[in-house]
């Protein structure tokens, strides 16, 4: 039986790879929905070609578009996040891969797990802003998320084998992104496009600069908390320029593991989809002679302090990690619109979380107003601070 896949975010970089990967091994994955939020041209060609069962557009007028383009088709079209819930749901579909940016993929990921369905989670930003309550749905449904972000990815394999308990904590490897190594007298001046130059992996936008300010390191320390239900202190993050090792998991013998390979997102999106099988593929290996020297160091929390501000947010735990993540995304928008400089970005994220009332115990519906409310208030900062 071929498993039957929803691809949430499609047209995206972790998107476009699944069906790469899908592609190479057309024997055991079928397509059976896409989505897209404004790319209707990609959308409509990936129809064309995966023949899908369904395919959910976000964006209004790009739903338009493909709508009239697939109309002599049996490819149905929908319009909407709500669809997007809806269509995760049905029987046809074997496992979800939540591929899109943002809090805007929280819905359908917890629709998916609500379902029953196999999920792997790229979208990070769900289990930063709502962690504890994805986990515990999972739980209840007996269902074990699939990390497809490579550390997490990485940690997951690590921990196969062994008992949770023995885990004494995880260390995340960070590559330092573009900036590693510079001062705020560097920073101060840095534009869009150099921050978009990440030294090792090719992503989507939102991820680069989140890369270059080194959030997404901090997003993916509250990301290992709930996906491996660790306390914050068992949390470590090191500096790996190479971005060879993965990421590790030391033991309480003081045993580490660590998982390596090249810097490719296919590996974790394949190994995600295929679990627990490990399928052959063509991808380049890693060669000791290209590296002969791995490096390791300790992160500037000081100058990327978008780093200590996410840790800071893991601790306080609660609606922190919601309002981090909704001040992150809209002041990313921002930057990649010229309107922000690189360290206001801090500033005003570290206002948000000053300024945002903290709700210990959030329910869902207190996240949507939280989210909410701290991109209200980060979009005036933002038009505050040009
Ligand atoms: P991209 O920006 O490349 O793609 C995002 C996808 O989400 C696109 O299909 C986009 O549609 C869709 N989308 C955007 N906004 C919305 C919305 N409001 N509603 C519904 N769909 C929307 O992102 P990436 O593929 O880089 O990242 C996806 C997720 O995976 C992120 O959470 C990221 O952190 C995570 N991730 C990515 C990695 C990578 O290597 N890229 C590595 C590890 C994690 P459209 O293009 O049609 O507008
Ligand atoms: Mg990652």
């Amino acid at each position: 039986m071929k498993k039957r896949l929803a691809i949430l975010g499609s047209t995206g970089s972790i998107g476009t790879q699944a069906l790469g990967v899908v592609d190479a091994h057309p024997e055991l994955f079928d397509v059976e929905i896409l989505s897209a939020h404004s790319n209707a041209d990609l959308l409509i060609e990936q129809s064309q070609k995966y023949k899908p069962n369904a395919v959910v557009v976000t964006n209004e007028n790009a739903y338009e578009k493909v709508k009239k383009a697939l109309n002599n088709t049996d490819i149905k079209v929908f319009s909407g996040a709500n669809a997007l819930c809806d269509v995760v749901q049905w029987d046809t579909v074997d496992m979800v891969l939540a591929a899109i940016v943002g809090f805007a993929g929280l819905h359908s990921t917890i629709a998916a797990i609500d379902a029953g369905k196999q999920v792997a989670i790229a979208n990070k930003e769900t289990l930063v802003v709502a962690g504890e309550i994805v986990m515990q749905k999972a739980k209840e449904k007996n269902i074990l998320p699939l990390p497809v972000d490579s550390e997490h990815s990485a940690l997951f394999q690590c921990m196969i084998g062994e008992h949770l308990d023995s885990v004494e904590k995880v260390i995340l490897t960070a590559s330092g992104g573009p900036f590693l190594g510079k001062k705020t007298n560097f920073l101060v001046n840095v534009k869009k496009d150099h921050a978009l130059q990440h030294p090792n992996w090719v992503m989507g936008a939102k991820i680069t600069i989140d890369s270059a300010t080194l959030m997404n390191k901090g997003l993916e320390m509250i990301e290992a908390k709930w996906l491996f239900d660790l306390q914050n202190d068992q949390i470590d993050v090191v500096i790996h320029p190479q971005s060879i090792i993965h990421s590790l998991v030391q033991f309480k013998d003081g045993s580490l593991k660590a998982q390596m390979g090249l810097p490719d997102m296919k590996l974790p999106i394949q190994y995600a989809l295929a679990f627990p099988q490990r399928l052959n593929n063509d991808f380049k290996r890693f060669d000791f002679k290209d590296f002969p020297k791995l490096n390791f160091e300790q992160p500037d929390y000081k100058t990327f302090r978008n780093l200590a501000l996410a840790k800071d947010a893991m601790y306080k735990g609660g609606n922190a990690t919601c309002v981090l993540n909704a001040a992150n995304e809209v002041v990313v928008h921002g930057f990649l619109q010229n309107k922000v400089g690189f360290l206001e970005m801090n500033d005003i994220i570290e206002r948000a979380l000053n300024d945002v009332a903290f709700i210990e115990k959030p329910t869902l519906q207190d996240l949507e107003e939280t989210d909410a409310a701290t991109r209200r208030l980060t979009e005036s900062l933002l038009k505050g601070s040009q």
